[in-house]
C-alpha cells in the first residue's frame, strides 16, 4: 500500500510555454514543493510570448508574498508604477468619465453597505458623486498614491489603501524566470512539434521539440497561450466561444513615450469600434486599441490608435488576434490549461493574470497524484468555470450598459441579449440598488457598484432599513465619510515621489 501511494506520486512536472502563465507558474510549484518535483518549463524565443497583459488586480501582491517577492524589487524590475483603479472615459456616454476603484465605498453601518445610505442623501440633494466617498477614487485623477504606511492608525483609508501594479510584461516574464531557475526549474529552450500519448489512457507521456528532444512528465502545464498546444491541438478539447457577448477580437499594442508623471491608474476610453487602452509604466507608457474586426479594418483601428496616443509611438503598432471564451475544460487527463491557453475574458477589468492565479492555486489546492483522479478534476473545471463565467457578466456590464449609439458596435453591444446571471443582477440593482456576491465571485459590490452607478444604471429605491436611520444622523454619516476621505487623500504623496523614494527603476536603454 505504501509502495503503491509512492508510485503515484508526481515525481516531474513539464511547463509548455513561457509567458506570464508558464513562469508563474514554474515559480510558484517549485517554491512551493522545493526540489521535490522536477518542474521543467519549454519556451520557443521564435514564438515569443504576446508581450501584452500589463495591468493586474490587487490579488497579485498574495502572489508576490508566497514567492517572497520584494515589492520595491519586483516594481524596479519591471519598469512598474501602481495603480488604485481603472479610469473608464466615454463608455456610459461620450464626456462621461468614472474610477472603478479597489478598496471600499465609505463605512458600512449596520445591516447595510454605505452606498445604501448615500442612495438617499442624494436623493434629497445632500451628497456628492461617489467617488467622494472612496480613497481610490479620490485619490486616483489626482495623481495621488502610497501604499498603506506602517503607522496609519487602523481601520482609516490609509491603512486599508488596496492597490494594484502596472509592469512591462516581457521584463515581468524574465524576472520570474531568475526566480524559478534560482529555484530549480529548468528551462529548455526549443518548439514542440509533437506530443506523445499513452495508448491506453491517453494522458501525455512526453513532447517532442524540434531538434529532437523528448520531454517526459507526469503532469503537464499547458501555457502556450492561445496556441492552446496541448488542452486544444491535442486533446481536443472545445472552446466555448463568447464572442456573441464580448465582440472585440484583436488588439493593436504600441508603447509610446511618457508624457509627464504616471498617473496611479489604468485608462479605458471607448471607441468607435471597442476601447484603448493606457498603462503608464516607468520608462514608457503602454497603449492599444481593443476592437471588433466586423467594426473596423486594422489599418483604419492602426491609424485610430496613432492619432490618440499621449507621446510619440515607439514602434509600429502590433496586431494581437483573439476569440473571448473558454475551454469546456481547463483540465483534462494529465494536463492543466493555464493562461490563454485556456481562455480568454478579454482585457477591459485586467483580470487573465489574475486567473493564472488563480488557476495555480486551485491547481496546489487540487494537486493530485499521477492519475489525476477525475473529481479532482471537475472540481477544479467547475470551479474555473465558475469564475470565468462571473468575470464574463462584469466585463460585459460595461459594454451593455451604455446610452452610446455613435457606432454599429455601441448600438449591437446596447442592444444584445444578456447572460441571465447578468440580467439578474441588473434587475436587483436598479430595483433598490442591491449586489449580492455569488459565493468567492471576483468582483465584490464595490466594483459592481462603481461600475454600475459609472455606466449611467440608476436604482428606483434603496433598501427600506435606510429610513431606520434618523436624518441627521444619515448626514452626519455622510458628511463624516467624505471629510475623513479627503483628509486621508490630502496626507498622501503624488505617485510619481512615491516612486522615487520607494522603487525608481534604473534608466532603461530600451522601451521594450
Ligand atoms: C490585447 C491583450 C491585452 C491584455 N491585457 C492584459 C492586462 O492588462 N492584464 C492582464 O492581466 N492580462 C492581460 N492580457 C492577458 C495576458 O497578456 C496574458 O494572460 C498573459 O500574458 C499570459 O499569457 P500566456 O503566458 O498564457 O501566453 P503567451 O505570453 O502567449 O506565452 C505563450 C508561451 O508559449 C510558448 N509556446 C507556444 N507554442 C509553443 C511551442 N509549440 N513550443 C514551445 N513553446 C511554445 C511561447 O513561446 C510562449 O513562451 C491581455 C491579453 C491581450 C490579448
Amino acid at each position: 500500500m505504501q509502495q503503491q501511494q509512492s508510485q503515484a506520486t508526481i515525481r516531474s512536472i513539464a511547463v509548455i510555454g513561457g509567458g506570464s502563465a508558464g513562469w508563474m507558474t514554474a515559480a510558484a510549484i517549485s517554491k512551493s514543493f522545493g526540489r521535490s518535483i522536477r518542474v521543467t518549463l519549454v519556451e520557443s524565443e521564435e514564438i515569443g510570448l504576446i508581450g501584452v497583459g500589463e495591468a493586474t488586480v490587487p490579488h497579485l501582491s498574495a502572489f508576490n508574498r508566497l514567492l517572497q517577492i520584494d515589492e520595491a524589487e519586483f516594481i524596479r524590475q519591471t519598469q512598474g508604477s501602481f495603480k488604485l483603479g481603472i479610469q473608464f472615459n466615454d463608455w456610459g456616454k461620450i464626456g462621461d468619465s468614472y474610477v472603478h476603484g479597489f478598496g471600499t465605498i465609505g463605512r458600512d453601518l449596520g445591516l447595510l453597505p454605505f452606498h445604501q445610505y448615500w442612495l438617499k442623501a442624494r436623493a434629497a440633494g445632500k451628497a456628492k458623486d461617489i467617488s467622494a466617498y472612496s480613497l481610490n477614487t479620490l485619490a486616483a485623477p489626482l495623481g495621488k498614491f502610497m501604499v498603506p504606511p506602517s503607522d496609519a492608525p487602523p481601520n482609516t483609508p490609509l491603512a486599508e489603501i488596496a492597490y494594484a501594479y502596472h509592469f512591462d510584461a516581457v521584463r515581468y516574464a524574465a524576472f520570474l524566470r531568475r526566480r524559478a531557475e534560482a529555484q530549480g526549474v529548468t528551462r529548455i529552450e526549443g518548439k514542440v512539434i509533437a506530443v506523445d500519448r499513452n495508448g491506453e489512457t491517453g494522458f501525455v507521456d512526453s513532447v517532442t521539440l524540434e531538434r529532437g528532444d523528448v520531454i517526459a512528465a507526469d503532469l503537464f502545464i499547458d501555457c502556450t497561450g492561445f496556441r492552446a498546444l496541448l488542452i486544444g491541438d491535442t486533446l481536443g478539447v472545445g472552446f466555448e466561444d463568447w464572442t456573441h457577448w464580448l465582440p472585440c477580437d484583436r488588439a493593436l499594442a504600441v508603447p509610446c513615450a511618457k508624457m509627464g508623471p504616471p498617473t496611479p491608474y489604468t485608462r479605458s476610453t471607448a471607441r468607435p469600434a471597442g476601447w484603448q487602452w493606457r498603462i503608464p509604466l516607468q520608462h514608457r507608457t503602454g497603449n492599444g486599441y481593443v476592437y471588433a474586426s466586423n467594426a473596423i479594418s486594422d489599418n483604419e483601428a492602426a491609424a485610430f490608435l496613432l492619432a490618440h496616443l499621449d507621446g510619440e509611438a515607439l514602434g509600429e503598432p502590433r496586431l494581437v488576434r483573439f476569440t473571448t471564451g473558454k475551454r469546456h475544460r481547463l483540465w483534462d487527463k494529465n494536463v492543466i490549461a493555464i493562461g490563454l491557453a485556456g481562455g480568454f475574458d478579454e482585457p477591459l477589468e485586467s483580470t487573465a493574470i489574475y486567473l493564472i492565479q488563480a488557476g495555480i492555486n486551485r491547481l496546489m489546492a487540487l494537486f493530485p497524484d499521477t492519475r489525476c483522479d477525475q473529481a479532482l478534476r471537475d472540481t477544479y473545471n467547475a470551479q474555473a468555470q465558475f469564475e470565468y463565467e462571473l468575470i464574463r457578466d462584469f466585463i460585459i456590464l460595461h459594454y451593455c450598459a451604455t446610452r452610446r449609439d455613435d457606432s454599429d458596435f455601441w448600438n449591437h453591444v446596447r442592444t444584445m441579449a444578456l447572460p441571465d446571471t447578468l440580467t439578474a443582477n441588473l434587475e436587483l440593482f436598479r430595483a433598490n440598488g442591491q449586489f449580492f456576491r455569488n459565493g468567492a465571485e471576483m468582483f465584490g459590490l464595490t466594483s459592481w457598484v462603481q461600475v454600475m452607478l459609472g455606466q449611467g444604471i440608476e436604482p428606483r429605491s434603496y433598501h427600506p432599513a435606510v429610513e431606520w436611520v434618523r436624518d441627521e444622523d444619515l448626514l452626519r454619516l455622510i458628511g463624516h465619510v467624505e471629510n475623513v476621505v479627503a483628509a486621508n487623500v490630502g496626507l498622501m504623496p503624488r505617485h510619481e515621489e512615491f516612486i522615487t523614494r520607494y522603487c525608481a527603476a534604473p534608466a532603461s536603454g530600451t522601451h521594450y
